[in-house]
């Protein structure tokens, strides 16, 4: 089934007088969610009981757990020293996702600095094939690593740069945040057949089962000449990509991903309306069968 949730925290969640993450899978449950995108983005600081206990709750309310490394990896970095510190941060949260049962831990793969885009690339593969192999001997082979497309230029992390790295294990999911390639493309993502294209670009890269399984980033996003500026509400519609498009898209292809909304501050509330706009594009495509697909609805 497909999923959608948060990244992190809605500012409601506090205002309603709650304190700790253990009380989300709850909440979210009863705003009609089913996944949830715990953030270590600024570190692993989560202690096992609370990961555990988070875990319990994610379990009985069927909220489908991943977690997001830290921003500071660099798995390209030309220092040997941040490059196996980047291999811990990446093992710290596979254990904070053991802890809890989540399936996914996204990471940003690093960036390009002042050298060379292809070294930089070759080193990132190689320190990402490490972590790969440190995490198996640890036991989380079981977790899924899902590098993600990232929204501004010197940071690896283009379509292509992400698929080529899922090509090394098969057990890898591309974390495709449609913001970030809006961006990175300044404004590339206008049309149905934009999207479906990217689609496309992913299934013959890595095949229709990890297609179908997509794990997804959405939001608006503004930009500038260097990619990513800000993220924005879905209903601050001056700035792009437009989800109907997407949702287009994901019916065709019968897909099933974990969309995760990245809205600031209402990441929560806008996750439930990229569902509702998905649902309102699932009747309008059974009410008049195939037809639909190609236009937008009101
Ligand atoms: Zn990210």
């Amino acid at each position: 089934m497909i999923r959608f949730g948060p990244s992190g925290n809605s500012d409601s969640f506090y205002e309603q007088g709650y304190k700790s993450s253990v009380d989300m899978p709850e909440w979210l449950a009863n705003m009609g969610l089913s996944a949830y995108e715990y953030q270590c983005s600024r570190g692993v600081n989560i202690s096992e009981s609370t990961a555990r206990k988070l875990g319990e709750n994610a379990w009985a309310k069927d909220i489908f757990l991943s977690v997001h490394a830290p921003y500071y990896i660099n798995m390209a970095s030309e220092e040997k020293e941040k490059r196996e510190k980047s291999i811990g941060y990446v093992l710290d949260t596979l254990m904070a996702a053991k802890w809890m049962g989540a399936k996914r831990v996204v990471i940003h793969t690093g960036s390009v600095g002042k050298g060379n885009r292809d070294r930089a690339f070759k080193t990132a593969v190689s320190t990402l094939l490490e972590t790969i192999r440190q995490a198996d001997a640890m036991g989380y082979g079981d977790i899924t690593l899902c590098p993600e497309v990232l929204g501004k230029m010197n940071q690896l992390g283009s379509l292509e740069e992400i698929l080529e790295m899922c090509k090394l294990d098969e057990r890898l999911i591309p974390t495709i945040d449609f913001g970030h390639l809006h961006a990175r493309g300044l404004g590339a993502l206008n049309s149905i057949d934009d999207f479906e294209k990217v689609i496309i670009t992913i299934e013959n890269a890595i095949g229709y089962d990890r297609l179908k399984n997509l794990h997804c980033h959405f939001s608006r996003v503004e930009f500038t000449a260097g990619g990513e500026k800000k993220h924005w509400r879905i209903f601050d519609d001056q700035y792009g990509p437009e989800f109907e498009y997407l949702a287009e898209v994901l019916i065709k292809k019968a897909m099933e991903p974990v969309i995760i909304c990245e809205s600031r501050n209402y990441m929560a509330e806008d996750a439930l309306e990229l569902k509702n706009i998905y649902e309102n594009a699932l009747t309008g495509v059974k009410k008049n069968g195939k037809e639909s697909i190609g236009h937008k609805r009101a």
